[in-house]
């Protein structure tokens, strides 16, 4: 069987899984590119290590950016057509879910790094030629000019003159690394330097019990942290090509709170080792 035929089926077969659990009503899709989705429990359960001694956490392999204060911002981006499938609650349930990714950021780093968020408590609907220009879909991402993206933001959130403006909300606090967390009412997950995006499903949907695994992962990426399993080609993914069980390897697919980041992780973002 072929790698995509595959990842159809799996497809498929999650969402019948899902209607069942949930009722059609909360059915959307959940599926990523980076990870075809594979809902396997994990062989081995590592505990959650200790945090380290304090000093300043940095970009992965980058001494001179420092990460000991990071800011998000999170906003939930709806493409027009989509509108009718925003959750109720959506605001309070992202809202959990960073602060979830905050707690176990700190769990993680202790005292040598702090989370804080902003959340913008409006949908920002984008047009089509917006969110044709996103890395969403199942496929595996690849290099996308998100620049689009950047224009739309800035001309309807981040200017005084926006529709969804909120001067609080684009207050980014000094001496700090800012990340933009994108929920999207569309399949995706992808983190890169400063930016997540995350089909929202994963924070609203209790069933996808890695949801925010997958959150913390993509954000992992966002601070430079590379993916600690193989994925070579297109449906190449196999079980085993882990190379660490941590949240940015064999970890993924586990529930937050039973997962960790590797100590060589934490090495190349100046944490010294116990
Ligand atoms: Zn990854």
């Amino acid at each position: 069987m072929n790698g995509f035929l595959l990842k159809r089926i799996i497809k498929i077969s999650v969402i019948v899984i899902v209607v069942a659990a949930a009722g059609v009503g909360l059915l959307n899709l959940t599926f990523v590119q980076e990870h075809p989705l594979v809902k396997e429990t994990a062989h081995r359960f590592e505990s959650v290590k200790t945090p380290l001694p304090p000093s300043v956490l940095h970009y992965y392999n980058e001494p001179a950016v420092s990460l000991e204060n990071i800011h998000i911002r999170a906003l939930y981006l709806v493409p027009q057509d989509a509108q009718g499938s925003i959750p109720e609650g959506w605001p309070r349930m992202m809202a959990t879910a960073l602060s979830k990714l905050a707690d176990f950021h700190h769990t993680q780093f202790g005292e040598a790094s702090r989370v804080t968020f902003s959340l913008l408590e409006k949908p920002v609907v984008i047009t089509d030629d917006v969110f044709n220009v996103l890395p969403a879909g199942i496929e595996r991402a690849e290099r996308k000019d998100i620049s689009a993206l950047d224009d739309y933001l800035k001309e309807h959130v981040y200017s005084s003159r926006g529709e969804y403006y909120d001067g609080e909300f684009g207050v980014v606090p000094e001496n700090t690394f800012m990340v933009d967390v994108l929920f999207l009412e569309a399949a995706g997950a992808v983190g890169g330097n400063g930016f997540v995006l995350l089909a929202r499903d994963y924070v609203t949907d209790p069933d996808i019990f890695y949801g925010m695994t997958f959150l913390y992962h993509e954000f992992g990426h966002a601070l430079g942290m590379p993916d600690r399993y193989i994925y070579e080609a297109e449906g190449a993914y196999q079980k085993g090509e882990v190379l660490s069980q941590d949240i940015m390897g064999g970890g993924r697919y586990r529930p937050l709170e039973l997962t960790h980041i590797d100590d060589s992780i934490k090495a190349a973002m100046g944490i010294a080792q116990q």
